[in-house]
């Protein structure tokens, strides 16, 4: 009798230490699990499309406008077979006319993740009365916004807030753009344009935001603001003025320039992509984000690059 409860005590450790080993590892696994599953949170991609300036029009010399819906719906096919978190157009999505939305849209609406648009001077190439319907026609939620993406604050700018394109000739906000051209005796081309006060401070609140709740931000906008070309946003230094206020800021990405641009300024990388609309060829890219790179992974025209990130404030701390 005795000799059982022995053998039975002895059984109970053995059964005790077999649950202790398969808890170990048990734990071990949902460790390994979650620390994998965390790393691959912290990195994705999205895709960046630039310049489509689409319009039945063939174009002289490098520019196909009429080639460009064709391109982007081979673009828009290639992306929807990745995993991407969004895609976003840098403005220009047409050269000329109101009916040429119509073509585009619904190509770019095929694309099977969130998509987004930047506004670009030639998307208000449209007769003076259809002007205030631009953004309603390219399902924006506003001229300016921002939306987030895993700890990634994405910002979209309108760099024609103040501008000549962007409004009909007899209102207030031309008015507007011919005294703030004159006052700031710009030489830069007419058909670039500025931010203005309220969407500085917008902008502005928005970083401190991301600041405080220690996100990575990269800024979207139609026009360039470095390196120095001709291209360039009429404030180009005030909006960097700011962005180099945030260490949270780690790139701006444009379009407008087509021949695609980059430089580095005091840890921010500006990357002007190549415009889709030029040439036979298409130009693309997507955009792999982690903790340490942006990786820029180019089709067509458009080239690869790998972008290190400045540190942000906490992680220096
Ligand atoms: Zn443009």
């Amino acid at each position: 009798m005795s000799n059982r409860v022995f053998l039975n005590e002895q059984q109970n450790g053995t059964v005790q230490y077999m649950e202790k080993k398969k808890r170990f590892y048990l734990i071990l696994i949902i460790g390994i699990v979650c620390l994998f599953s965390l790393q691959s949170c912290s990195s994705y991609s999205f895709g960046v499309i630039a310049d489509c300036q689409y319009c039945k029009e063939a174009g002289k010399g490098v520019r196909k406008y009429a080639k460009s819906d064709t391109k982007l719906a081979e673009c828009v096919s290639h992306l929807n077979t990745l995993d991407l978190a969004y895609t976003i157009h840098l403005g220009d999505f047409i050269d000329r006319d109101w009916e040429s939305f119509d073509v585009v849209t619904p190509i770019y609406n095929r694309l099977n993740m969130p998509h987004y648009h930047v506004l670009g001077n030639h998307d208000f190439s449209v007769v003076d009365e259809k002007k205030s319907a631009v953004i309603k026609k390219m399902e924006m939620p506003n001229d300016y916004y921002d939306f987030e993406v895993k700890g990634w604050r994405f910002i979209v700018l309108n760099g024609n807030d103040i501008s000549f394109h962007a409004y009909p000739k007899d209102s207030e906000n031309y008015k507007l753009a011919v005294e703030y051209y004159t006052q700031n005796k710009l030489d830069n081309p007419k058909w670039n344009g500025a931010l203005g006060v309220t969407q500085l401070n917008w902008l502005k609140a928005v970083l401190e935001k991301a600041t405080k709740n220690e996100e990575q931000v990269v800024l979207y906008c139609h026009f360039p603001v470095y390196p120095e070309n001709r291209h360039n946003l009429w404030n180009a230094k005030e909006v960097i003025d700011i962005i180099e206020d945030y260490p949270c800021v780690k790139a701006y990405i444009n379009g407008h320039n087509h021949e695609g641009n980059y430089g580095q300024k005091n840890g921010v990388h500006y990357l002007t992509m190549k415009g889709m609309v030029d040439t036979e060829e298409s130009a693309y890219g997507v955009i792999k984000v982690n903790k340490e790179y942006l990786i820029i992974e180019g089709y067509g025209r458009e080239l690869n690059r790998t972008l290190q990130l400045r540190k942000s404030a906490s992680i220096l701390k």
